[in-house]
């Protein structure tokens, strides 16, 4: 595929959210740019159901994707679910990876903007504690952030092994852990903003995330003054597109390039697990992210 924007207009309407969602998450950002779309495509693997960004593993060799609901592959670790019938799901992503990724990162998430740096050549499992952004340039290290409506972020410098997930929810959108992200690469890789490119995944889509005064806030908004990405709702209410708000925040930045999934996890619930389409009831999915071993 030549680049963003070919994919972008080479998407056919097939299965997946209502055209709605994809109009949604192609809106234009403030600036005027509408962020191309790039779909995850589903890898024949029925050990691991999942999907993965085609585009990012031919142009530049890394791996980048997300599990889905399989049947009930749920990944949430900190929830009531069985933790042996949880961990065995996970000794099936390691054994599927392993090959190519000797080390696993994941780590309790808090909803915070803490964003971790992983040197490397270490091997096995790599747990941390209140971290929800994780950055590398180090091979056969595969990154890990859980999701269920929440936006994880693909954060990659074309032509350099450099990679960055963190997990962006309106929490995490609302205290710029983006911006934390990219000052992390800043610190540790010496690349600038424009150097970075950025994928916006699997998430809730805003006609399915109605949000109250707190969170419209929280996110730089009031309903007398909506801002990119959150519309009015009723009775004082509104809906967040958080890709669009994320895609926004990343050309405030001034990211190089940034594409939307047209996934939404809640309008496609035979696919995906949702938090908010649920009731809280829910499993999770893990987004993953690795430059793997040649
Ligand atoms: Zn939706």
């Amino acid at each position: 595929m030549a680049d963003d924007k070919t994919l972008g207009r080479s998407l056919a309407p097939g299965p997946g959210p209502a055209p709605g969602a994809e109009r949604e998450a192609g809106r234009p950002d403030q600036r005027g740019h509408a962020p191309a779309l790039a779909r995850e495509e589903p890898v024949g693997d029925a050990a691991v159901p999942r999907l993965e960004l085609a585009s990012w593993r031919e142009r530049f060799g890394i791996v980048a994707g997300i599990t889905t609901r399989g049947r009930d592959f749920s990944l949430g670790l900190w929830s009531e679910e069985s933790v042996a019938q949880v961990m065995t799901r996970w000794r099936a992503v390691r054994t599927t990876f392993r090959p190519r990724f000797p080390g696993l990162v994941l780590a309790h998430q808090v909803h915070g903007t803490s964003v971790a740096w992983h040197a490397g050549g270490a091997e096995g499992w790599l747990i941390g504690d209140g971290q929800d952004g994780h950055a590398t340039e180090a091979r056969g290290l595969l990154l890990t952030v859980t999701v269920a409506d929440c936006i994880p972020l693909y954060l990659t410098v074309p032509g350099r092994p450099l990679v960055a997930l963190l997990h962006a929810g309106w929490r995490g959108t609302a205290g710029g852990i983006l911006a934390r992200g990219v000052e992390l690469l800043a610190r540790h890789a010496a690349v600038g903003p424009a150097d970075i490119i950025m994928h916006c995944g699997v998430g809730i889509c805003g006609a399915c995330y109605e949000v109250g005064s707190e969170v419209i806030d929280k996110l730089g908004a009031t309903p007398a003054a909506i801002g990119p990405g959150v519309r009015a709702g009723p009775r004082g209410s509104a809906h967040a597109d958080l890709r669009a708000l994320l895609a926004g925040q990343a050309a405030a930045l001034g990211l190089g390039a940034v594409s939307v999934s047209p996934w939404c996890s809640a309008h496609d619930r035979a696919q995906f697990f949702s938090h908010r389409a649920s009731g809280g009831r829910d499993g999770r999915m893990i987004a993953y992210l690795g430059l793997p071993l040649a």
